[in-house]
């Protein structure tokens, strides 16, 4: 099920790859003022801890210019300047060793313009990243359009490319982003068939959570699984760490990256659930990513379905009768007390990141299995109401109706 990305062309921006032949890399946004240096990097510093490969920071005014010189060498991630309208600015951001530029062709519009900028980049060797905006697409095409249709962006970043291109510069990459999710989708796949350059997806002006997160998600996801893509931004109302853990988040659940970070599965709970199933969820959520605990894990509300139903996880917890059937990759290894099920879940979470899954699963308690089976049993044998209430209730309507009929 592996994904297939589509072949594109390579960059760089400063050590991170971008293109078909790099992971898929994440990017977020300061929302501190570019001149707080300290501000600044303390922001950046935080966002790529918690996920982000590349950071960028807007170059507005000469004071934040002359931020960004301290900013790209203190960094640990490479920084790029997102320039509006004044195009001196995006060489002073050059100057200043930024790693990579955002040009929007919406507000610099002047092709000599657009061109000084493009030879400035190319003798520093940093990409620029045509970066268009439903929201702020060129009058002209508008017009044209009568609205910011996909093709109203596509044609945008081709004309804003052919300028680039014409002084032979190549380090590119794309993004067309709409706020209106499907708009987004059917831009970038639009472009997609027409340009081989690495492209940058995001849903712009997402909002706050929950509707920016299923937005950006819609939209990105939609494409990543379509194999379009090489570099994403989340663009939520909300402090950019969380931007940072989302998109690592979407490239992990979709095997795009490499789990470096927990990803606690949990069933929806339901009238078998033995126990308050949100709360434990929670629970162990919290005291698993205070450590950073790199496994599937699951909570499941009872142990009737819970391990088969979680049996790809890599370790989980299934409650009944007033125990936890603690198990990995479906085996249960241990049982415990309801008390104890968040606790005993850490405990062996460390364990397996220690000694590894196959070593964990050969130290399993003995009777684990067994004890496990009898509470399953047990539980079956009291609830087998549930298990035939649709039956039972069709019963009772036969005999009410043949009550009516005699
Ligand atoms: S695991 Fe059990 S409690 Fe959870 S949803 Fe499935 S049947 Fe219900």
């Amino acid at each position: 099920m592996k994904i297939n990305r589509r072949k594109t062309s390579q960059l760089s921006v400063g050590k991170v790859g971008v293109g078909s032949d790099f992971p898929i890399s994440v990017q977020s946004m300061t929302t501190t003022k570019t001149k707080d240096v300290e501000g600044t990097l303390a922001q950046i510093y935080e966002i790529a801890s918690n996920g982000a490969d590349i950071v960028r920071v807007t170059c507005n005014d000469i004071d934040a210019a002359k931020g960004l010189v301290e900013i790209t060498q203190r960094s640990p991630v490479p920084i790029i300047a997102d320039i509006h309208f004044q195009y001196k600015l995006a060489l002073a951001a050059i100057e200043a060793g930024v790693h990579g530029l955002r040009l929007n062709p919406g507000n610099i519009r002047k092709e000599s313009q657009i061109k000084d900028v493009a030879k400035a980049a190319l003798d520093a060797n940093i990409p620029i990243r045509i970066g268009v905006n439903g929201g702020s697409l060129d009058k002209d095409l508008l017009e044209k359009y009568g609205d910011s249709t996909p093709e109203a962006l596509v044609e945008s970043a081709l004309k804003e490319l052919k300028y680039l291109e014409d002084v032979d510069f190549n380090d590119i990459k794309i993004s067309v982003k709409h706020s209106n999710v499907r708009a987004m989708i059917e831009s970038y796949r639009l472009l997609a068939e027409k340009v081989n350059y690495p492209l940058h997806l995001g849903v712009t002006e997402a909002g706050p959570l929950p509707g920016g997160l299923i937005k950006s998600t819609a939209g990105i996801g939609t494409l990543l699984n379509e194999g379009i893509g090489d570099t994403i931004r989340y663009s939520l109302t909300t402090d950019p760490i969380e931007e940072a853990k989302s998109g690592r988040q979407l490239l992990e659940y979709l095997g795009l990256r490499e789990r470096n970070s927990l990803d606690l599965i949990a069933c929806p709970s339901c009238g078998r659930a033995e126990v308050d199933v949100i709360k434990v969820a929670e629970e162990a959520q919290n005291v698993l990513n205070n450590e950073n605990i790199p496994l599937q894990v699951a909570v499941m509300g009872c142990v009737v379905n819970g391990p088969g139903e979680a049996r790809s996880a890599d370790l989980g917890i299934a409650a009944g009768k007033n125990k936890g059937h603690l198990f990995i990759r479906g085996e249960v290894v241990k049982v415990v007390n309801e008390k104890d099920m968040v606790s005993s879940l850490l405990e062996e979470a460390r364990l397996i990141v220690e000694e590894g899954i196959e070593a964990r699963l050969a130290k399993a308690d003995e009777n684990a299995a067994e004890i496990a089976q009898k509470d399953v049993d047990d539980l079956l044998t009291s609830q087998g109401d549930i298990n035939n209430f649709l039956e039972r209730k069709k019963s009772v309507v036969e005999i009410t109706s043949n009550q009516d009929n005699e």
